[in-house]
């Protein structure tokens, strides 16, 4: 007889390695994980290649219309094990990785139509629960009522540090300077906005990883989670 299965929704303010301890949890428990960051980032890659969004200018309707053009899907690399977001059928995990998607990303994500889109596909991937999801709105909107809500956070000077480094690891030509700015800029951004602001779930518990190694956090949430299904 098999666990119950969970759901497990991660929220919090960029860069905080979401990601990071969602993959570890996901991989630990045998859960799928979904990346929602990810899927708005794509939909900001859309934009920007078809001309919706630069630095002067957003045309949200051109946006809103095309929005029905915009297919998604997740696919597992064989040789990470990891998933990566196809954008109609491209794979364009590395090309939403960059700092500059970034600046466009909250811009586009405070649309309520696109927010509608990638709200109802995180849902029915969220069907058969046995999920790990990570993003801004998952304990408050995409599922309130998954059984564990974390809430992840850490000062902005940490988070851009991270977020630093990762970048000019993988050769990106950035400034310590640019990166702090956009993280404050798009939590600011996204803590505002009007549809589904970034906010702490009340019954999330948070978690502040300042101070923690990757191992301590991991373990911290790994024992929640066990905790969690034990008495699902
Ligand atoms: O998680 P990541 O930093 O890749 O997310 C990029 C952006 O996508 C966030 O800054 C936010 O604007 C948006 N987002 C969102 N809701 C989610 C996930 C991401 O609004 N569930």
């Amino acid at each position: 007889m098999g666990e119950k299965q969970i759901i497990i929704a991660i929220d919090g303010h960029s860069s905080t390695g979401k990601s990071t301890v969602a993959k570890q949890l996901a991989k630990a428990l045998e859960y799928i994980y979904v990346d929602t960051g990810a899927m708005y980032r794509a939909v900001s890659l859309y934009a920007m290649r078809n001309g919706f969004i630069d630095e002067s200018h957003f045309d949200q309707k051109a946006l809103e219309n095309n929005l029905d053009k915009i297919y998604l899907k997740f696919k597992i690399n064989p040789q990470t094990g990891l998933a990566e977001v196809l954008l109609n059928d491209e794979n364009i995990e590395r090309q939403i990785r960059t700092l500059e998607v970034s600046r466009h990303v909250s811009k586009i994500a405070a649309v309520s139509k696109v927010r509608k889109k990638l709200v109802e596909q995180q849902q029915k991937m969220g069907e058969d629960k046995g999920i790990v999801m990570d993003g801004r709105d998952i304990g408050t909107v995409v599922f309130p009522n998954a059984e564990l809500k974390l809430f992840m956070t850490a000062t902005a000077k940490d988070r851009a540090e991270r977020r630093f480094l990762e970048l000019n690891e993988r050769g990106e030509n950035v400034t310590y300077e640019d990166v702090l700015k956009n993280v404050v800029n798009r939590d600011h951004i996204d803590s505002t906005r009007k549809d589904s602001p970034l906010r702490k779930a009340e019954d999330a518990i948070k978690i502040d990883n300042s101070n923690l190694t990757l191992q301590q956090q991991f373990e911290q949430i790994l024992k929640l989670a066990k905790e969690t299904i034990a008495k699902a």
